[in-house]
């Protein structure tokens, strides 16, 4: 049985673990029922306090002035009777009203009690009544009771003996019941407003149980999407092996003098596919890496314009070859902190493309520096790209889709890396480009302090 219970109570943590926002179903459940319950119970608790205080005043007040008012008319019972009449006119919830004088003897006369009670009759006080007669003259004194029709308050105001008259006590009830109707009343309106909540709050929950379907389903398909990025990262890296055994022999054979020029072409053919496809799984394992955090960065203060030289002379023969000029004028430049073989990486994506996307003209980098920014420019005056397109360049796997583009083989992948490796070593990067005119790359880093 136990067993069971802890059973149920750990796979509810789990549940509440594996979906945070049960969490706010719960409060929503809990919470807000239970503080309007609190609220309208402590408002109620006080505004009954407080009634209750209300009628107690009222009443000793009406003794106090009652008993100044009759002083010196104790022995007049019909005047009394009358005068309590006209006070109870106006004051529906005093239920009795007595004026008892003591006899010298010993005991009580009543002298004018309403209801009427055996009028003259003796009184025999009750114990509660009692006690309050046997206080100090001068004051009321009040206390509560239960009778059959509910909560009562009875005061007692004793009037002091003088000269002309003997001890007295003004002897009053009053009733509590309608007031307590009336908090009887609140109360259950506010249990009625609480049952509306309760209700609202259900079918909210019943909306709320279709959004934890959601996030269950986002969570699934979240992890189908790591599960996704895992395989494509495995799979790019067992394909690497083999490719570089693939380019091994190719070069082996490439080689091998008694190879004919005809076959010799087709090595060339294989490697150059064999080396796209290597260069696909490089930036499929960069995507992986960055995406997980994986990529290192050493970063140090560094003069780039060494490695800019270094990228700008690599790509200077396959320029040629397509009868682009390179420039680039060498100059020193202020420390940016960047790791070398990213800033390298970066300056590759970004000429390497330059040089593929342009068919005609030069391809230059621009370095410029301010005192806390060093700018480095790569222009073109290749193919552009078109306002629409600079929006959607930094996504992944985004590559324009146009008649000239589609025989340049590419991933879509560069320019993501590009940005992502950027932006980790605390630079910018952005474009200006003109459709037909040529397109320029601004990267920016902060100069190193
Ligand atoms: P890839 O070059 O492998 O297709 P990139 O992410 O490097 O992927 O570039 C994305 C797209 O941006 C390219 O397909 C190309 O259409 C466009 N692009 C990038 N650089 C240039 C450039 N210098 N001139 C014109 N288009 C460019």
């Amino acid at each position: 049985m136990l067993k069971k219970i802890l059973d149920i109570l750990s796979r509810g943590a789990r549940f509440v673990r594996d979906n945070p926002q049960i969490i706010y179903t719960i409060f929503l459940a809990i919470a807000i029922p239970a503080a309007f319950l609190y609220t309208s119970e402590r408002f109620l608790r006080v505004a009954a306090k407080q009634q209750d205080k209300l009628e107690r005043n009222r009443i000793t007040l009406l003794q106090d002035a009652f008993a100044v008012f009759i002083a010196e008319r104790l022995n007049d019972g019909a005047y009394l009777e009358a005068r309590i009449n006209d006070l109870l006119k106006d004051n529906e919830t005093i239920t009795l009203f007595y004026v008892v004088v003591a006899e010298e003897g010993g005991g009580y006369r009543m002298v004018a009690p309403v209801p009427p009670n055996d009028a003259a009759a003796r009184y025999t006080p009750d114990i509660l009544t009692e006690t309050l007669m046997n206080q100090k003259p001068g004051i009321s004194y009040a206390s509560q009771f239960v009778a059959l029709d509910g909560r009562h308050w009875r005061a007692v105001r004793p009037i002091a003996a003088t000269a002309y008259t003997p001890a007295a006590y003004i002897i009053t009830d009053i009733s509590m019941a309608q007031a307590d109707a009336v908090a009887r009343k609140n109360i259950r309106d506010a249990y009625l407003i609480l049952a509306v909540i309760v209700v609202l709050i259900i079918i909210l929950l019943a909306r709320q149980a279709r959004i934890i379907d959601y996030a269950t389903l986002y969570a699934r398909l979240k992890e189908v999407d790591r599960m996704k990025d895992d395989f494509v990262s495995m799979a790019a890296h067992e394909l690497r092996s083999p490719l570089t055994v693939i380019r091994g022999y190719v070069n082996m054979i490439e080689g091998d003098t008694t190879v004919r020029e005809e076959s010799r072409k087709y090595l060339k053919l294989i490697d150059h596919f064999a080396q796209q496809l290597n260069s696909l799984i490089t930036d499929i394992l960069d995507v992986a890496k960055l995406q997980e955090g994986r990529m290192s960065f050493t970063l140090k203060p560094l003069d780039v314009s060494e490695l800019i030289t270094d990228v700008v002379e690599s790509f200077r023969k396959p320029a040629a070859d397509k009868g682009l000029q390179m420039v680039y004028e060498k100059m020193s430049l202020p420390l940016i902190v960047v790791d070398p073989d990213r800033f390298r990486q970066v300056m590759i994506n970004l000429v390497g493309n330059a040089v593929k996307y342009t068919r005609r003209g030069e391809v230059r980098v621009i370095t410029s520096a301010t005192s806390d920014t060093l700018t480095i420019r790569v222009s073109d005056t290749g193919l552009g790209i078109s306002a629409e397109d600079q929006k959607k360049l930094f996504q992944k796997f985004y590559r324009v889709k146009s008649a000239e583009t589609a025989e340049i083989t590419g991933t879509g992948l560069g320019l993501w890396i590009t940005a992502e490796i950027i932006k980790t070593m605390k630079g910018t990067i952005q474009v200006e480009s003109i459709k037909g005119k040529g397109t320029d790359f601004i990267v920016s880093f902060p100069i190193a302090k």
